[in-house]
């Protein structure tokens, strides 16, 4: 057996976003995906999402967000949103923090929307890590 590229192993319009969308004056990411669901994450949400070993800690050290910090403007204001490829987004803070890859999968799966965030049981972003 070979693995193919199909839209079963990709995660299919589920996980392909089709309009990306940073809206700097209300401060939000919209995010459009190929099965027609809208995620929405304001700035400081997916500033707290920031998946990078410095923010995140790496091999079982806390990391700077889990130290609870208050966060400046500077810090959940998005200056700039990269392309990763085709798998995930690269945000550039106006603290020039830029480390971090939000990874499609784990926007969709983290996606506050009111639906999304009763299917999981749990408060969006204070309960999950990676790693
Ligand atoms: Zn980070
Ligand atoms: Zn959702």
């Amino acid at each position: 057996m070979h693995v193919r590229s199909s839209s079963y192993t990709t995660g299919g319009e589920y996980l392909t976003p089709v309009r990306i969308h940073a809206d700097r004056p209300q401060s939000a990411l919209e995010i459009e995906w190929g099965d027609g669901h809208l995620t929405r994450y304001d700035f400081v949400t997916l500033r707290w999402l920031c998946p990078c070993a410095f923010c995140r800690g790496e091999a079982g050290m806390p990391g700077w967000l889990d130290s609870k910090p208050t966060l400046t403007e500077a810090q959940t204001q998005l200056t700039d949103l990269a392309l990763v490829g085709q798998y995930a987004v690269q945000p550039t803070w106006a603290d020039g923090h830029h480390t971090g890859y939000y990874t499609f999968q784990r926007l969709r799966e983290e996606c506050p929307c009111p639906e999304d965030t009763a299917r999981r049981g749990d408060a969006p972003h204070l309960t999950h890590r990676l790693g």
